[in-house]
């Protein structure tokens, strides 16, 4: 499972400009007070300089729907935040301006972004990478353009954090997703069957998604980089964006403007929603844990439902006639490279038995917010 393109001068690159900075590092420099309890000593997964030094987690993806929402409560807990975006999603807006807060425009597999974002005098304790192309529409926009998106920016962090000495490199937490399991009527564990390279439909329209985020966790894993793969499950709220086809936000914004709920098929398919808020609360947790888990988690919500009393759901609360509900052929929205998933729910015991998951919202309170708040800036 190899990724086209080679990246020496780049990996040569990253090199001398994280032997400068970690060089700077030691010296040491001014600490932000931080949450305590979020925070134990003596892991063996933070490197030791930065064990003795205040959290300092760099995001990439930072300025978008989910990132915007981590950097706040990062920021909230004492961290010391680094992002980098390319804007290409992202908006500034979602971000605050902050002095522990330092914002690095550009494309994360670039050498400049990195250059600048590890030029500061605190080092890197985690890297939690969000930057990706997200929502079935814009996936099958241009598939092979998000695989390959998806594999330099693998690439990058794998010759980046393998660059550095063990006991100076920071633990990975990447967002890969519920993509990557196989259809299953179950709620999928972090051990139910994900899709293989050998399966014919790999890398074909919609799975190119899920192939680029199954292989990217393996690589990580065959780099033998402290990682964690988080595999997200829907997560929705105010501030994300209806043109990249995610349901809640498509239905809420058909809704205000009194146009036609698009339903695919018989609407009959099942998802679980989780609110950006609780996921991003649990992402920051992640990151502040001086012992990162490691592996897979799955990471996402309770609020399960059909698409079809999802759509009811949003009629009610909007006020809007039960008549707005259409039934439509995916493929005449998405083109003949869509395919439908019947049933997707995640199994969170493992996230519940690191304390995740404790206070998830009910499907009614989900769209109320994302109604109550649509077109807005995202609140933080
Ligand atoms: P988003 O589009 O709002 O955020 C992605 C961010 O990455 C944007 O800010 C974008 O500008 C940035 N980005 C893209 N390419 C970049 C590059 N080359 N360099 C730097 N920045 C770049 O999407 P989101 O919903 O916040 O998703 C975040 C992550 O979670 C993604 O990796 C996505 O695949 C994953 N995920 C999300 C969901 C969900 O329901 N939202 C579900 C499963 C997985």
């Amino acid at each position: 499972m190899d990724w086209p393109g080679s990246h020496g001068v780049r990996s040569q690159f990253l090199r001398q400009v994280l032997e400068g900075v970690w060089k700077n590092a030691a010296q040491g420099s001014s600490q932000p007070s931080v949450d305590p309890s979020l925070i134990t000593l003596s892991s063996p997964n933070l490197p030791s300089e930065a064990a003795s030094s205040s959290p300092h987690v760099l995001v990439t993806g930072g300025a978008g729907f989910i990132g915007g929402r981590v950097v706040h409560r990062l920021l909230d807990s004492g961290a010391r935040v680094t992002v980098i975006d390319d804007l290409s999603t992202g908006q500034l807006h979602r971000l605050p301006e902050h002095g522990r807060l330092h914002t690095v425009v550009g494309d994360m597999t670039d050498p400049g972004p990195w250059a600048e974002a590890w030029s500061g005098q605190e080092p890197i304790t985690r890297v939690l990478h969000l930057a990706g192309h997200v929502g079935v529409r814009r996936v099958l926009g241009d598939p092979e353009g998000c695989a390959s998106s998806h594999h330099a920016m693998a690439q990058t962090l794998i010759e980046t954090l393998g660059s550095m000495g063990a006991d100076r490199r920071p633990g990975l937490i990447a967002a890969s997703s519920s993509e990557v399991y196989r259809a299953s009527m179950e709620p999928l564990a972090e051990e139910s069957p994900v899709w293989q390279s050998s399966d014919p439909a790999w890398g074909e329209g919609r799975s190119t998604y899920a192939a680029s985020k199954r292989t990217a966790e393996l690589h990580y894993e065959a780099a033998g980089l402290p990682v964690l793969n988080l595999r997200l499950f829907n997560v929705v709220g105010p501030g994300q964006n209806a043109e990249s086809g995610m349901v809640l936000p498509r239905f809420v914004e058909a809704a205000r403007l009194g146009e036609d709920l698009q339903v695919f098929g018989n609407g009959t398919q099942v998802r679980t929603f989780g609110h950006v808020s609780c996921v991003a609360a649990d992402l920051a947790e992640l990151c502040l844990r001086a012992r990162m888990p490691q592996g897979v988690l799955n990471l996402g919500g309770t609020a399960t439902t059909t698409i079809e009393d999802l759509a009811r759901v949003v009629l009610q609360i909007s006020g809007q006639s039960e008549q707005l509900l259409k039934r439509v052929d995916p493929s005449q929205e998405l083109g003949p490279r869509f395919e439908e998933v019947r049933h997707r729910i995640p199994n969170l015991d493992r996230a519940r038995s690191l304390g995740l998951v404790s206070q998830p919202w009910n499907l009614a309170a989900i769209v109320n917010d994302a109604w109550c708040h649509h077109g807005m800036p995202s609140p933080s």
